[in-house]
This record gives structure tokens, sequence and C-alpha cells, in this order.
């Protein structure tokens, strides 16, 4: 795949390319990265990027015509014509489900605002959608990107060491990932679920389902609703709402015994 970025703050791309998954993809080949600094494509002495509001107020904004030209750079280094994708607090909420979809693609170009971000005649004339990161307002849209990239670059095949990891991860099935222990088999008081010490894989596979299944019923039970669930999920989510329905009921007991 081959990722292009606009931005004014290249190097802090340094930051996962040497490293990492995100490194290793690269390194191998997976994907190719190519940054495009608005600023290369300026014609005044000062390499002027951005300029005051029209209407005034405070912060400053990002001139069309750099940000223009660096695009068609992106567009002429891309394999086939790439989707352009503006990093906003405004945009759509980037999810798992849009980072698989995404690592389909052969190509794409991901621009980072500053300051107060683009003149608007850039977004609607040349973006084709906005992605957020969350409901709060970063600096620049560099963080951003890498986090997008990050995403879709676990779903590149031969990226992980194993494919599994990412089948099972947080989000992808809807649910949150279940919970992971590693040696030793006894850390100070607290040993390892017995469930995963028996070598039975079945055994295993079914414990670790309904753990997440019971992870997601507590903590994100909004991404279990209006949903479809095989039997053998039905019968674990049920378990898991008596386990929990028991506990909150003990713990209201413990509550009123303490007043
Ligand atoms: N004035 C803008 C607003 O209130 O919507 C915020 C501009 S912000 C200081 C500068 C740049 O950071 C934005 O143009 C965008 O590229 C990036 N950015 C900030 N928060 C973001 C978020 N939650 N998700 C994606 N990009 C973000």
């Amino acid at each position: 795949m081959w990722l292009g970025v606009i931005t004014l703050l290249p190097d802090m791309f340094d930051a996962v390319s040497n490293d990492g998954v995100f490194g290793r993809a690269l390194s191998s080949g997976r994907l190719t990265l190519e940054l495009f600094n608005p600023r290369d494509f300026t014609e005044d002495r000062h390499r002027t990027v951005d300029d005051r509001p029209y209407g005034g107020g405070a912060g400053m904004v990002m001139m069309v015509e750099p940000l223009r030209r660096a695009l068609e750079a992106a567009q002429e280094a891309a394999p086939e014509r790439a989707k352009v994708v503006l990093m906003s607090p405004q945009g759509q909420r980037f999810t798992q489900a849009m980072a698989l979809a995404e690592s389909e693609s052969k190509a794409l170009i991901l621009v980072c605002g500053r300051y107060e971000g683009l003149d608007e005649r850039f977004v609607a004339r040349y973006v084709d959608t906005e992605w957020s990161v969350g409901d709060y307002v970063l600096s620049g849209g560099e963080l951003p990107a890498m986090t997008v990239m990050d995403a879709i670059s676990r779903h590149i095949p031969g990226t992980l060491g194993n494919h599994q990891s990412v089948i099972d991860e947080s989000y992808l099935d809807g649910t949150l990932d279940y919970p992971h222990y590693t040696r030793p088999e006894f850390a100070g008081t607290e040993s390892v679920p017995s469930e995963l010490m028996t070598g039975d894989h079945n055994r295993t596979r079914r414990f670790r389902r309904s753990l997440a299944l019971q992870r997601t019923l507590e903590r994100r039970p909004d991404l279990l609703t209006g949903r479809l669930f095989e039997p053998l999920d039905r019968q674990l989510l049920t378990a898991c709402a008596e386990r929990l329905g028991a506990h909150t009921v003990e713990k209201e007991r413990e509550k009123k015994q303490d007043h």
C-alpha cells in the first residue's frame, strides 16, 4: 500500500517510521510512505503557507495554493488516483472497521492541518472525506495521521507476525479483546486462570470468548446492542449477564452493610 502525507512537519513521522509494526511494514516494502511539505511548494522568499483569516479572529489559516501543489505532487507519486482524507476534529470518527476497509486500498493521501485549519476552498474542492480520531482538538493532524496509518498497517497481510492477533483484537468483531497473561504463572498472590493451563484448545477458546463478551458487557455495552449472536455467544452472554447481575446484587448488599 502507498501512503502519501501532506504535512508542514514531516520530521514528526520519524517517530513511527523506524521502529515497531509500522516501521517493519515500511522496511519490508509492504508499505510505502511519502511526505509532501506544502512549504516546498511555495514561491515567495519566506516560503509562506499560512495567512490571517478573512473576517478577523485568532490564529492563522493554511493557504490553498501550497496545499494544492503538494497534493498534485502526491497524486502524481501515487500508484493510482488516491482518496484524499483530511484529518479533522469535525470528521467521521475513525474506527477499526474503517482501518480494515482502507487496508485493501492501493493508495491513500492524508492531509494534516495546522493552525486554525485549512482554507475551506481547498477542502471543498480536493478533499474526499474527513476523519477524526476523537472528540478533542489537537494542535495538528500529524498525530491523528500516524494513528490511522498505524491502525491500517496492522491489517496489511504479513505486517503482523501472527495474523490471528489482528483477528482477535478489540472492535474487529464488535467486542473487546480478552485479557492476556504471560509467565510467570504466579505474580505475588495472583495466579493465571486455571482454564488457560489445561492445554485444551476448545476450553481455552470458550473461556477467552466468555471473558471478551463479559468485558464488552461491562465496559462497552453499546457495542452489543442491536446485534445478532451465534448460539454459543448467546449462551456465554447470558451466563455473563447472570454472573454480573449477581455481582451487582452482591456489591449493593455490601454497600448497604457498610452504611
Ligand atoms: N479550528 C479547528 C476546529 O476547531 O475544528 C481545529 C484546528 S486544529 C488546532 C489543527 C489541525 O489539527 C486540524 O486542522 C486537524 O488537521 C488536526 N486535528 C485536531 N484535532 C483532531 C482530531 N481530533 N482528529 C483529527 N485531526 C485533528
